[in-house]
């Protein structure tokens, strides 16, 4: 269980000043989004800059934390070294936000352990290690 949490560490975000708001706002359950002042331009991942304009009047909006498997990938090889051996397979996804951002991600098995392209997901708040990783799921009915 400790080798768990371990090779979890190694994929624990390094906040800065400009994605600070979105991990504190994942410790509280909520997905944060960046919204351009100067164009209106929707974006994740968090940056001082609006990639579509440059613009810097930048600022939060809650996503609802749903969308669509865009693809997804089964890791069967250990990134990061031995001590992640036991956490193999997992599954990085690409999820549609229905705002319009993609996000990677990781898949967490609710039901069916794969998820399918076009499936319907919603995110699924995880801890390690004291933070919030906003991880997705099938969305239920
Ligand atoms: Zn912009």
């Amino acid at each position: 269980m400790e080798d768990d949490v371990d090779a979890m560490r190694a994929v624990l975000p390094a906040p800065t000043v400009d994605s600070r708001p979105f991990w504190d706002a994942c410790n509280a359950d909520a997905l944060l989004l960046q919204r351009c002042g100067h164009c209106a331009h929707l974006f994740y991942y968090a940056r001082r800059l609006c990639p579509a304009c440059g613009g810097t009047e930048l600022r939060w909006e809650p996503s609802a934390g749903r969308g669509s498997v865009y693809s997804f990938s089964e890791v069967h090889v250990a990134f990061h070294g031995s001590a992640s051996d036991g956490r193999l397979p997992y599954t990085v996804v690409l999820i549609d936000l229905d705002e319009g951002p993609r996000m990677l991600s990781r898949w967490v098995p609710g039901g069916a352990a794969s998820p399918a392209v076009g499936q319907r997901a919603v995110v699924r708040f995880t801890s390690v290690s004291g933070q919030k990783l906003p991880f997705f799921t099938a969305e239920r009915d």
